[in-house]
Parts: C-alpha cells; structure tokens; sequence
C-alpha cells in the first residue's frame, strides 16, 4: 500500500517514509491509496485484546512493516502506562456509550496514537537507513504537547520541541508540560494562539533552507502533529476495538449500526472513525461536535469553510481551532481524490481565509452530521450526567454530549451511539467542578482534584499526583516570529 500527497498525486511515499515526512513535500497530507477492508470478522475480534486488534487493523495501513516490527510497537505503546487492561474501557451513562481514551500517561486522548507514534518512527527510520537525529516539531492546543513529550521523552535518536499557545491552555495542562523532565526535550509558550503556533511549525517543514542547514547538522524534521499518518492509523483501532466490544457486551447485534459522536478540533480523531466506516465497520452517522469555534459546523450546514472569525478561547482548549488540518484528506476524498481541486481549494484557505465545496462534493458529505455546543450547554451537561448518573465527563466530551443531546431531538435517531471521552475530568478540574456547582469558580485547579475525587468516587489520576509536585524545567516563551530562531538555538546546545 502506498500513500499520496492530497495535493500532488504524483508524490508517493510507503507508510513508513509517510510516518518519517509527516507532510508531504508540496505541503499536502499523506492519504492511503485506498482505504483497506477489514479481513477479520466482528467475532473474531469480538474475542481480541486491544493489542490483537491494533496489529489487525494496523497492518493492513502499515504494509511495509513486518509482523513482528509491528507487534513489538504495539507491545510497547499499549502497556502498563495505561491504567486498565482493557486500554479503552466503554461506561454507559444516559442514553449513550462512553469510549473512555483517556486511561494513557496523560490522561487525553492523545496518548492513544502518540504513545505509539515514537515506535513507529524509530522502526521506519531504520527501514529507511536514516542516519540523522529526527527533530519532533510540535504545535499543540494542550493535549498533544504534553502527550507527544512523554512519549518520545528518552527515546535514543530522537529530539522534541513543543509550542504552545502561553494564554490558551489550561493550568494542569501548563504544569504537565513544563515539568516534562528528559534532557531530549524542550518546551517554548509562544505570545499567540493555537493557530498561529501550528502556523509557524507548517512554515519550518516546508523551508528548503532550514532543512538543508538542519541536515548538514546531522538533523531531520518530523512531525507529531495529527497531520502524521502515524498518528491516524493507530486511532481507527479504538473504533473496530469499541464495535467489537459493543457486540460482546450485547449492546449491538452483529451488523447492527452505531452512531459516533467525536469532539473535533483538527478532525483527526473523527477522520479515524470515518477511515473504519470505509473499512467495512458498521458505522450509522458520524456526529462532528464543535465549542463555539464553530468553523466546522458552518462548514457543514453551507459548504464554505471559513477560517476568517474571531478566535474565541473556551473551557475546552483542545478543540479551540479555526484550521482543522485533518479536514483536508476528507476534502480530497469527497472531490474523487482530485488533488488539483483540492490543491485550488488549500490555496484559497491561504489566500482568502475560505473556500467553497462544488455541491457534487457536499453530497458525499451526507455521512457526517455537525453541530455546536455553547459554554452554557456544556456546563449544563457536565451537571446533568452528574446528578442522574454520579459520572463526570471532561469539558470537551461534554461538547459531545450536548451536540448528541441536539442530534437526537432534530432526528429521532434511535442507533446505539459511542461517544468519543477524549480526556479526563482531572484534565480540566475547574471548568469541571464549575459546572458541576458555581462554588468552586475560582478556586485553583490544583485545589480542586481531591474535591473531585470525592464527588466521583475515581481516583486522582497518576499524572495528576506526580505534578503536583514536580520542578518547574521549562520556563521559555518566545513572539510567533522568534519560532525559527528558538529551534536552531535548542539544536545547538
Ligand atoms: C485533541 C483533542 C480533541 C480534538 O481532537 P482532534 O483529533 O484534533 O479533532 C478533543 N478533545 C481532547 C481532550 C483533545 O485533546
């Protein structure tokens, strides 16, 4: 299987120089050249641990891997640095399903891909016979930064640089990242917000220049961003793995459709869930949840995407994006794999902050249903599953559950629905407790975990317990236009 550039057909690349590349040359995304079926039935992996599943599904993306090169990665990504055997465990709560990816070293979804990501690479730099130190450069809304330091943290051949936006993440997700320890690691706030970092690292992986100067230092770019099929592939595992075990439990029959509901900001993880829906998993609609950075909401009711609005910052700080990366390899998909169309339509987001799908393209978005949660909404959900359910779900799932709560009442769609629990409440202690009652407004997130311990009966997270304490290692901040600079340094030292 190769992959191709969704903006240059002509640029191919096996899944193991994709994973090394991240973006593609021409500043496309790297897609499979068509996506696998599933070649194992619903009760075979009825019967499958998640490590079985993620070699089943993952082997037939990752085809220039070996067996045993691909099990040793999954070996040593899905571990026990997951607090739970089953890796990904599902709650019911109301009327829908929880698919808890939260259980990873940093307690986001994000560990679900980058606790793998770091095999991946170290195995196709070999494949490859690259010599050079990989550089992980690094733009993060919060989860990403903090996930993707602690798995590459101590990873020989490898160093990684994180920015994130210094005002747009939340205090626990700070304190994760400047406390990362490993002497391969180095973390910078940038005076700006999420966009304008991953901006800035887009820029460096397309300069010619830098990337001559960095090889002559004996050092390579790549990326850890969402944009790296090496982070996709491994999160269409969860949804195979959640069918299966919704079928087992007797939640579903074989065959039976359900729904997912995803939390989006980049749209990478609902990318995964509509890679397994082309895989041939029974999957019904596909519910794109937004904050009231909407971008993705108005882009589904109207077909233009329209980046040019103000940049609102809200109590779930990982979907606070206006540039879904991940949506580009959906686009180049419903144009018929056209990649001049989709070539035109990435210029014009640069040019003139929007574009416009043909209605031949909104047609085959007819899959995917988009809606939005206010701050209001979300703070209201979080309160209600509490009081009927005793569960408590982090901000950003709760945007999924008051956009599920909306899907219902405009369809009356009865399937059985997972919705996508993309971190936990621990992650976002305040805006959780806040909503949960407005006494605990301004307290401190840190003094309010034993507050939420009490309430959920869960206990305080390993990740949370070790930062209490920790030692602040990082303390740089740097202007959006100093980014360039603050690499070279770093790779100096
Ligand atoms: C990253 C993240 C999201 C958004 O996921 P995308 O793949 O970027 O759409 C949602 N919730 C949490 C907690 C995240 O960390």
């Amino acid at each position: 299987m190769l992959y191709r550039s969704t903006r240059n057909r002509d640029e191919k690349a096996t899944a193991s120089q994709a994973i090394l590349k991240g973006l593609a040359e021409d500043g496309g995304l790297f897609v499979p050249e068509q996506i696998p079926a599933l070649d194992v039935s619903v009760e075979a992996l009825s019967g499958m641990d998640y490590q079985e599943t993620a070699y089943e599904v993952m082997k037939l993306f990752l085809t220039d891997f070996t067996e045993e090169e691909l099990k040793s990665c999954i070996q040593n990504a899905y571990d026990g640095k997951f607090d739970t055997e089953e890796i990904v465990p599902i709650t019911k709560a109301q009327d829908a399903y929880y698919l808890e990816l939260f259980h990873g070293a940093t307690i986001a979804f994000k560990d679900m891909a980058l606790s793998i990501l770091p095999h991946l690479l170290i195995a196709s730099a070999k494949k490859n016979q690259v010599e050079n130190e990989i550089v992980i450069l690094t733009a993060t809304s919060g989860d990403t930064g903090k996930a993707a330091l602690a798995g590459f943290a101590g990873v020989k051949g490898t160093k990684i640089i994180v920015f994130y936006p210094k005002d747009g993440v939340s205090p626990i997700q700070e304190r994760q990242m400047v406390t990362q320890k490993g002497e391969n690691t180095f973390v910078v706030g940038i005076h700006g917000n999420f966009d304008q970092a991953q901006t800035g690292v887009k820029q460096m992986f397309s300069d010619q220049g830098l990337a001559e100067g960095m090889a002559a230092a004996g050092y390579q770019f790549s990326s850890a961003n969402s944009i790296n099929i090496g982070r996709l592939v491994p999160q269409i595992v969860y949804y195979v793995y959640a069918y299966a075990k919704m079928v087992k439990k007797g939640g579903i029959a074989n065959g039976e459709v359900m729904n997912v509901v995803v939390p989006t900001g980049n749209f990478g993880n609902i990318l995964a869930a509509f890679y397994a829906k082309n895989m041939g998993l029974p999957i019904g609609k596909l519910i794109c949840a937004s904050n009231e950075n909407k971008v993705l909401y108005d882009f589904f009711a109207t077909g233009t995407y329209d980046k040019d609005r103000e940049f609102l910052l809200t109590s779930s700080p990982s979907m606070d994006i206006l540039i879904s990366s991940n949506l580009e390899r959906l686009i180049y998909w419903i144009a018929g794999n056209d990649d001049r169309k989709n070539r035109e339509l990435m210029e014009a987001l640069q040019k003139d902050g929007k574009y416009e799908i043909t209605d031949e393209m909104r047609g085959r978005l007819a899959g995917f249903y988009g809606n939005y949660a206010t701050e209001e909404e979300t703070a209201a959900v979080i309160k209600e599953i509490y009081e009927e359910e005793g569960y408590i779900i982090d901000t950003h799932t709760a945007v999924a559950a008051a956009v599920y709560k909306k899907y219902k009442q405009e369809t009356g769609d009865g399937a059985k629905t997972v919705i996508a629990s993309t971190a936990s409440p621990y992650k976002f202690t305040r805006s959780v407790m806040a909503a949960i009652d407005q006494k605990y407004q301004d307290r401190p997130d840190f003094e309010l975990v034993d507050e939420l311990e009490a309430l959920s009966g869960v206990k305080v997270p390993k990740a949370i317990e070790e930062i209490r304490s920790a030692e602040v290692v990082h303390t740089s901040v740097c202007e959006v236009d100093e980014m360039q600079d603050v690499v070279k340094g770093f790779l100096k030292r």
